[in-house]
C-alpha cells in the first residue's frame, strides 16, 4: 500500500504539524487564534512505531519509544465488532483485543485476533459508547514472522454527522459516511520487515487526536503478495486524556512438572511444560479436565483383555519442529506440540486411545503376534476422537463427491468414518469388540465376517454406496 503523503508519519520526538504563523498583522494572528481557541488543539496525528526484536520481545511489551499496553484504557469497556471480513477461527475472537491480557509467547494464535487467511481487507469497529477526548490509539502485535507487521488505516467519528454510517462495508469510503481519516499505519515501512513485537502509538502533539465515539480500523494483510499473512493483533488500546493509565504486568510464566490424580486415585497424570512454559496455565485449566474425564472413560469403553492400560501417564508439551505433527504417543508418554494449542482435547484423546490400545505389548509375550494394521489402529483412535469425543465438529464427515475416492483402509478420519458407519449399521459395540480381539492378539481379516456377517470388501462396497447417496 502506498503511503498517503498528506498524513505525517513521524517517529516519536519530532513535533509534527506544528502551526507556524507567518503574520505581520497581529490582528490576523489574534483572529486565527480565536478560531482555534476553543477546546483542545487538534494538530496533525502522528504515528510512532516500536519494534522489539528477539530478546527484547517479552510478555511485558516494553518498547523504547511507545507506551506498553494498558489494562484500564477506554477500549477495555468498548464494543468490538467485525464489520467486514471474517476472523481466523483458530485465533481468538475480537474480545482478545481489549481484554488487557497479552500473549506470553511469540506465536500464540489463540491469544491474538487475526483476520482469516486470504482476507484482502477487513474492517473492525470500536464503539466507545460515548464520545471521549482521545489521547492515543495504541496497537500491539507479536509473531516471529510476517504476521507481526501492522498495516491499517484508522478512521474516527463522533457519530453526529448527518447520514453517519457506523458500519461502512469494504468499497465504501468512510469519509463519505461521516468518518474522518486519522492515520495510516504501515510498520513494514517504519520498522523493517522483521517479525517479533510491533507496537504502534497514534497521538497528537495537541494532546488529543479528537473527540470521538467510534473508531474504524481498515486492516490489510501484512504482505502485499501473500494474503495469508494476517497480523496477529494482541491488543488495541484507546487512551483518553483523563484516566491515569495502569500498564499490563506480564511476566514470563515458569514451566512446571506437576502430577494430578483422578478423584478416585486410580490414575495419575503428569504434565511437563518446562519446554513450553506459556502452556502451563492453559494445560491446568483446559487440558486437565478433559484428561481426567476421558482417560478413565477410554479404559472403560475399550477394555483390555491383554496388557493393562497404563495408570500413570506423562504429557510433555514442547515445540515439535516438524510441521503438522500435533502429537505422538510412546509407552506411557504423550508428547504434544505446543504450537497447536487451540483444541485442548482432540489430539490428546487420539493419543490416549493409543495408550489404551497397547497392541505393541502383545508381541513381548507372544513372538508370533500379528499386529493389527496401522490403518485400523489410527482409524480407531480417530473414531474415538471424532465420533465419541467431539462429534459436533463433523470433522470426519465424507461427502458424496468423495465416496469413490475413499476406502476402508484410508486410515485416520477415513477409517474412522468407515468404523462409525459399520458400528451404526451392524453392531454398536463393533469397535470395542475389534479392540478386544486386537488386545488378545486375535486380529485377522476374518474378524469382520465373524462380527458383521460381511467380508471387509463387502463392507467397503456397501459403505461407499451409502456415502454416495
Ligand atoms: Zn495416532
Amino acid at each position: 500500500m502506498k503511503k498517503i503523503t498528506t498524513l505525517p508519519r513521524l517517529h516519536g520526538g519530532r513535533p509534527p504539524g506544528k502551526i507556524v504563523l507567518v503574520a505581520r498583522n497581529h490582528a490576523v494572528a489574534a483572529a486565527f487564534f480565536m478560531l482555534m481557541a476553543p477546546a483542545v488543539l487538534h494538530a496533525a496525528p502522528t504515528v510512532a512505531v516500536g519494534h522489539n526484536d528477539r530478546e527484547a520481545a517479552t510478555p511485558a511489551f516494553k518498547f523504547e519509544n511507545i507506551p506498553s499496553p494498558a489494562i484500564n484504557d477506554a477500549a477495555s469497556k468498548a464494543t468490538f465488532t467485525i464489520i467486514d471480513g471474517a476472523r481466523n477461527p483458530k485465533g481468538g475472537n475480537v474480545d482478545k483485543l481489549h481484554d488487557g491480557k497479552m500473549p506470553v509467547a511469540n506465536d500464540q494464535r489463540p491469544e491474538n485476533f487475526s483476520f482469516n487467511n486470504g482476507t484482502k481487507r477487513g474492517r473492525l469497529l470500536v464503539d466507545l459508547r460515548s464520545a471521549i477526548e482521545i489521547k492515543q490509539v495504541n496497537t500491539y502485535s507479536w509473531h516471529p514472522g510476517p504476521c507481526a507487521r501492522q498495516v491499517y488505516t484508522l478512521y474516527a467519528s463522533d457519530g453526529a454527522a448527518p447520514g453517519f454510517d457506523p458500519r461502512p462495508k469494504n468499497g465504501i469510503d468512510p469519509e463519505t459516511r461521516g468518518w474522518k481519516r486519522i492515520a495510516q499505519v504501515d510498520t513494514r515501512a517504519q520498522s523493517g520487515k522483521g517479525g517479533t513485537q510491533h507496537g504502534v502509538s497514534i497521538s497528537d502533539t495537541g494532546g488529543s487526536i479528537g473527540r470521538y465515539r467510534y473508531l474504524l480500523f481498515e486492516i490489510l494483510p501484512s504482505s502485499q503478495t501473500d494474503a495469508s499473512a494476517q497480523t496477529f493483533f494482541s491488543e488495541i488500546d484507546v487512551i483518553d486524556t483523563r484516566t491515569p493509565i495502569k500498564f499490563v504486568q506480564n511476566t514470563i510464566p515458569k514451566g512446571a512438572r506437576e502430577t494430578f490424580k483422578t478423584d478416585d486415585g486410580v490414575y495419575s497424570f503428569t504434565f511437563d511444560t518446562t519446554q513450553a512454559p506459556e502452556m502451563t496455565e492453559w494445560v491446568r485449566a483446559k487440558v486437565l479436565p478433559v484428561i481426567k474425564e476421558w482417560y478413565p472413560k477410554l479404559v472403560r469403553i475399550l477394555p483390555n483383555k491383554g496388557p493393562e492400560a497404563p495408570k500413570n501417564i506423562v504429557f510433555v508439551y514442547k515445540k515439535i519442529q516438524k510441521a503438522g505433527v500435533p502429537a505422538y504417543a510412546s509407552g506411557r508418554v504423550i508428547t504434544l506440540n505446543a504450537h497447536m494449542g487451540a483444541n485442548p482435547g482432540g489430539a490428546v484423546v487420539h493419543e490416549m486411545t493409543h495408550l489404551v490400545q497397547r497392541y505393541g505389548k502383545v508381541r513381548k509375550t507372544n513372538p508370533n503376534a500379528i499386529y493389527p494394521p496401522g490403518w485400523l489402529v489410527e482409524g480407531m483412535a480417530d473414531y474415538v476422537r471424532f465420533y465419541l469425543y467431539e462429534p459436533q465438529t463433523g470433522a470426519a464427515n465424507i461427502g458424496p463427491k468423495r465416496a469413490d475416492k475413499v476406502n476402508y483402509n484410508g486410515s485416520y478420519r477415513v477409517t474412522a468414518n468407515f468404523l462409525n458407519w459399520a458400528s451404526l449399521k451392524y453392531d454398536r459395540a463393533l469397535v470395542p469388540k475389534i479392540h478386544i480381539e486386537c488386545s488378545l492378539n486375535n486380529y485377522t481379516e476374518d474378524l469382520w465376517k465373524k462380527l458383521t456377517g460381511r467380508t471387509l470388501q463387502e463392507l467397503n462396497a456397501e459403505w461407499k454406496a451409502d456415502l454416495a447417496k
